[in-house]
């Protein structure tokens, strides 16, 4: 019998295509990234198999105890999650090609000084605090410029763009803000014109608002449970260390 997991990821992605039209994009220019958080590595399989390789995890844990299932299938890992300096030597043995969570100068230090130790480079997103919320990581829009300046003096770390997690809201002007403020950031950042930046990916866009995200200039856009399922965890889980 045919998967559910393939008629969630064809119904998605459709609808990301016909977003895309709607608002004079090339559907190509936005890649659907699988949140696979609690999944289980025979689940993602279907979706890898299926040719949908983008999947992200949020803990270096779990990335972890699904690493060895999952390296022999060709895919492409980010991660996504609030990612503590302790964990980057665990976080660094399993292929990660993007990190979308960075969100301060310390951390990104520590990473450049492990990379470099091991003569490797990685490709990463600044996490931004769009939605002002407490309960969010990510740097305030008002200190991105300076962190991406500071982050991008690191030989072994290269800034790709931007992430965020938009306002949880029924509202839709107050999220479709979170997202415009971040095209402006991007904005912002690509006239400050700095060496060894680039700004292509703007991370934003989940299950409820990727098509606002979208429209306002998305070119990935992270969804889990709309594929494969509800999780038995509540999200403060995974966004909030503190209130887990
Ligand atoms: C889990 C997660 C998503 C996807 O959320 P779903 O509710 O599973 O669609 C997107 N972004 C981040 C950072 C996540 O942790």
């Amino acid at each position: 019998m045919r998967d559910i997991i393939l008629d969630n990821l064809e119904f998605i992605q459709k609808k990301i295509t016909a977003c895309c039209l709607q608002n004079h994009r090339d559907p190509k220019e936005v890649k659907l990234l699988l949140a696979t958080k609690t999944v289980p590595p025979a689940r993602i399989q279907i979706a890898l198999s299926a040719g949908y390789t983008c999947i992200a995890e949020n803990k270096v844990q779990e990335l972890g105890k699904k690493y060895d299932h999952l390296k022999n299938s060709p895919h492409n890992s980010h991660f996504i999650g609030h990612l503590q300096s302790n964990k980057i030597k665990y976080l660094l043995q399993y292929d990660v090609g993007c990190i979308q969570s960075i969100d301060r100068l310390d951390l990104a230090q520590k990473l450049n000084q492990k990379l470099k130790a091991d003569n490797r480079f990685i490709d990463i997103l600044i996490q931004v605090n769009t939605s002002r919320e407490e309960s969010k990581f990510g740097v305030s829009p008002e200190k991105t410029l300076d962190l991406v300046r500071q982050i991008a003096l690191l030989d072994n770390i290269r800034i790709k763009g931007l992430m965020t997690i938009g306002l949880f809201s029924t509202n839709k002007e107050k999220v479709r803000e979170c997202f415009r403020l971040l095209k402006n950031l991007q904005l912002a950042i690509i006239k400050a014109d700095i060496p060894h930046v680039s700004m292509e990916e703007l991370s934003m866009g989940m299950r409820g608002d990727y098509e606002i995200a979208i429209a306002e200039g998305a070119t990935i856009v992270r969804i889990g449970t709309a594929i494969f399922g509800a999780r038995i965890y509540p999200d403060s889980y995974y966004w909030n260390e503190t209130r887990a």
